[in-house]
């Protein structure tokens, strides 16, 4: 068994999350699955960095800034694969480049393309858990590209779907997909499972509880997905072909 399991900023920020993140991942791997972990920056790194840039130079190259910007999830890849490590599991980083995802080559919104080596299946041949960093690929020029905004969901099933991974799970701070957000109103109403077509609206219309092209990746490769919660064990929303 094969599974992706995607963990989003919120669920990796501080100490603490990222340890319970690599409860998740080791108890998976103990179960004797092969397990991928793609990871989001923490918290509002992301933010922190687009400010950041924009201060040493409001006309930053978009080139410029998808470099940059990638280090976001690098950090929390090493910090993720050393609370692994220390809980005594096998594991690798892989940063979008090293593992070979292809992107076009349009800065700050990339569309990847394909995945062109197979570095991810030779470390799990090896017994590796392996970590990749969320949100970023490699043109064909060798840059690196960022897939925009909450991208990480799509680097997932993308990975999920290239490798015929058996799960993708993308962990986040609520335990579903819901009719509106549910933090916002407390009497939103989760969906057990949510068609393709109907998730694709619900983001249209402004939930960025997984970013649009996620969801497009999935129909495609007909593949489900899980969202659920990485603070709770509670069971999440599939969302999947209308039954
Ligand atoms: P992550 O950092 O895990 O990728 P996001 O912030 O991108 O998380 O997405 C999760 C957030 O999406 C939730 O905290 C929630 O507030 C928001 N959200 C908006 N609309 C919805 C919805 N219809 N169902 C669930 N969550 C929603
Ligand atoms: N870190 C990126 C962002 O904040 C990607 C992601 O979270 O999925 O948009
Ligand atoms: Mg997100």
């Amino acid at each position: 068994m094969l599974i992706v399991q995607k963990f989003g900023g919120t669920s990796l920020q501080g100490t603490e999350r990222i340890q319970a993140v690599a409860r998740t991942v080791t108890q998976t791997a103990k179960r004797g699955s092969r397990v991928v972990a793609v990871v989001s920056a923490q918290g509002s790194t992301t933010d922190d960095l687009i400010l950041k840039a924009v201060s040493v130079n409001p006309r930053v190259t978009a080139r410029e800034m998808d470099a940059f910007l990638s280090t976001g999830e690098q950090l929390s890849a090493g910090l993720l694969a050393m609370a692994i490590q220390a809980m005594g599991y096998p594991v690798i980083t892989l940063t979008g480049w090293q593992a070979g995802i292809r992107t076009d080559n349009i800065y700050g919104n990339a569309r990847i393309l394909g995945l062109e080596n197979d570095r991810i299946l030779q470390e799990l041949d090896r017994g590796n858990i392996v970590v990749v960093t969320g949100f970023q690929g490699v043109s064909a020029l060798g840059d690196i590209t960022t897939l925009g905004r909450g991208g990480s969901d799509t680097t997932a099933v993308a990975l999920a779907g290239f490798l015929h991974a058996d799960l993708c799970q993308i962990y986040t701070d609520v335990d579903g997909v819901y009719d509106k957000d549910p933090k916002l109103y407390p009497d939103a109403v989760k969906f057990d499972w949510i068609s393709y077509e109907k998730m694709r609206r619900l983001i249209a219309g402004g939930a960025q509880v997984l970013h649009d092209r996620s969801v497009e990746l999935a129909q495609r490769f007909g593949m489900s997905l899980e969202v659920l919660s990485s603070f709770t064990e509670r069971p999440g929303t599939i969302v999947c072909r209308e039954k």
